[in-house]
């Protein structure tokens, strides 16, 4: 008799932002979770100071990848005019030191992925060139009708959050979510590189298939380390500012 392999952990991270020290702790964190499988929501690249470790990181994971809007701004598939000042300024750096194997990759990532149930998209399902963000439950609603899956894993705002189809769950920031069969959801991991929610610390979340669960896991970093690369490679001071204050 062969033995039924166990349900897959996923650790789904994104948002990473060239932030290595952020990375490499999330990483550990997920081994220390009995995390078996990885999935990645785009934007390796960006804002932080170690783009091309970062992109060989999770291209050494060899898992599911999509495609982020500042990948797609160091590589030229989207025009950086839309871009704010700083972010502009970290995507032209990065242009210059992102070559080689880690451009072909980012090159050829896919908008949209899919895995074991669920569904990876940076922004959102239905447009995902456009990069929308999806900040409320009424913002979320139009988009569940492209969702094939139960769960659609995105980033993009930088900001953990799950959105549901179940009226009473409509919207939820809390740590662990139990997905209930025949309702969608749309999870926001959070950020990897560079938080939003006001808590500094980084940011991804395992899907756990052996009870169809989401559970947000954060994680204290080398910030200083991080803050120290950003100043020293000549990047706009509010980058690595904003760090400290999850802003
Ligand atoms: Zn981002």
């Amino acid at each position: 008799m062969r033995a039924e392999p166990a349900p897959a952990r996923y650790g789904i991270f994104g948002d990473i932002h060239g932030n290595l020290e952020a990375l490499n702790a999330v990483l550990e964190s997920m081994q220390s979770e009995g995390v078996t499988h990885y999935a990645c929501v785009g934007d390796i690249v960006g804002y932080g100071a170690n783009p091309v470790e970062c992109v060989e990181k999770v291209r050494a994971l060899d898992c599911k990848v999509v495609l982020g809007n500042h990948d797609a701004g160091v590589v030229g598939r989207t025009d950086v005019r839309f871009f704010n000042s700083a972010a502009r300024a970290a995507i032209e750096w990065s242009m210059e030191v992102v070559d080689g194997t880690s451009a072909t990759f980012l090159s050829a990532l896919p908008y949209v992925a899919r895995a074991e149930r669920f569904t990876l998209v940076h922004a959102t399902l239905g447009n995902p060139e456009h990069w929308t963000y999806i900040f409320s439950p009424f913002e979320a609603e139009s988009f569940f009708r492209y969702q094939e899956d139960p769960v659609c894993f995105v980033g993009h705002t930088h900001t953990p959050c799950c959105f549901s189809t179940d009226r009473l769950h409509a919207f939820t920031r809390a740590q662990r979510v139990s997905l209930k069969p025949g309702a969608k959801y749309i999870v926001n991991v959070g950020s990897v590189g560079q938080p939003r929610d006001g808590n500094p610390l980084a940011s991804y979340a395992i899907y756990d298939l052996a009870d169809d669960s989401v559970r947000f896991v954060r994680v204290p970093y080398d910030i200083p380390a991080a803050q120290k690369k950003i100043i020293e490679a000549g990047l706009p001071h509010i980058l690595a500012i904003r760090l400290e204050r999850g802003k």
